[in-house]
């Protein structure tokens, strides 16, 4: 895609947010709006989430990542323009109009040894991202922008009638993730439960681990007013990671809670390799342990095979990614549940486009749980 000639006409043109290189300031530009393909189609933006990976994208922290790109992977939008029929699992029909979210993972082929041997979906190597792998040269891919293009084949998925855009955006990609780590985790009725972490991604597991049957959830993150919200969620207790600074401290916090034994489940999303080791002493033996924090290389740590995992009995899960079932059902979930978890209390702010950088800071200094663009305010 050519960026905007500002000298010839362009009747039909939109703008956007391009990330062109890690740590360069965002632009924000004119482009020809996109054309849907056959089997494809288009949506007139409503929000789009900055998360972590938008960070994690600004900092160059993602291999192979085509820059210049369009950030923003998870999504609400209306329908605009179709080329044949769209339709989602469930209903058929998506006619244009309609608020729909969609799966931002799209080409996972169904067909290699990952897909099908494996069972393994999330690492196929065809698997592509809107807005982490699709670059500008590829068209509108990305959710900062005024309309996005959906390619043949995108899974799209209508919000449920009494959903709003706030609810599902304040859930935003940490509820299918937080819903598959609790998957991973197979909680069982009764079980106590420690989440490290209070960003989206621990509050969505928070959250998911009460419904997944948890007795009580205990919560170790930061800032305070993420943890506030921990406790909005139902976490029994919380334990500011910035105030109580020694980890074996805090792993005593845990045990002081679980009769000296550790907890049954612990589930990691910090995104700090020292958290595995300091999760791994706050679990009990034959505990369940999912790591689903660790998006980045962040570097190493030195844990005792003995200790930590062979004589704990330990079970030690990764959790990569979302599939479209995590999608479908987390919002399924959500639209259940949406007057006792109020998720849309988790949207903090919200930007226009051309904010974005504003937005992106805010998100990298953890003063916000959920940051939004939309577009609509720019108007
Ligand atoms: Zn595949
Ligand atoms: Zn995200």
């Amino acid at each position: 895609m050519c960026a905007y000639n500002p000298a010839e006409p362009m009747p039909d043109s939109i703008r956007c947010v391009v990330m062109t290189a890690p740590r360069a300031p965002l632009e924000l530009r004119r482009v020809p709006a996109p054309k849907p393909a056959p089997g494809g189609a288009t949506l007139e933006m409503v929000a789009s989430e900055v998360c972590g990976t938008d960070v994690h994208l600004y900092h160059g922290r993602l291999a192979g990542v085509p820059y210049p790109i369009v950030p923003g992977h998870v999504s609400v939008g209306r329908v605009l323009e179709t080329q044949g029929p769209l339709s989602d699992v469930e209903d058929g029909d998506v006619g244009v109009g309609r608020l729909v979210t969609f799966y931002d993972v799209f080409g996972t082929c169904g067909a290699c040894w990952h897909c099908l041997v494996a069972k393994a979906a999330t690492r196929c190597p065809h698997r592509r991202v809107y807005g982490i792998t699709t670059g500008l040269d590829e068209g509108l891919l990305g959710g900062w922008t005024e309309r996005i293009e959906l390619k043949p084949g995108v899974r799209v998925l209508p919000l449920p009638e009494d959903v709003t855009v706030e609810d599902f955006m304040g859930g935003g990609c940490g509820l299918p993730t937080g819903f598959h780590a609790v998957e991973r985790a197979e909680i069982a009725l009764g079980d106590t439960v420690v989440v490290q972490g209070s960003g989206p991604v621990g509050l969505n597991a928070l959250v998911f681990a009460q419904l997944a049957g948890a007795l009580r959830v205990l919560v170790t993150g930061a800032p305070a007013a993420r943890l506030a919200h921990a406790r909005r969620l139902g976490a029994e207790e919380v334990l500011d990671v910035g105030e109580t600074r020694d980890p074996a401290e805090r792993v005593r916090w845990v045990r002081e809670r679980t009769r000296g034994r550790g907890a049954d489940v612990v589930i990691e999303a910090t995104g700090n390799p020292e958290a595995v080791v300091e999760g791994l002493e706050m679990l009990r033996d034959g505990g369940r342990f999912v790591v689903v924090g660790q998006y980045t290389d962040a570097g190493d740590v030195t844990l005792n095979p003995h200790r930590h995992v062979n004589r704990r009995h330990a079970s030690i899960l990764g959790c990569w990614g979302y599939e479209y079932t995590h999608l479908h059902r987390s919002v399924l979930m959500l639209a259940r549940h949406r007057r006792r978890f109020a998720w849309s209390q988790l949207v903090t702010r919200e930007y226009p486009l051309g904010e974005a950088s504003r937005a992106l800071a805010d998100m990298e200094a953890l003063a916000v749980v959920k940051v939004l663009i939309r577009p609509g305010l720019d108007a």
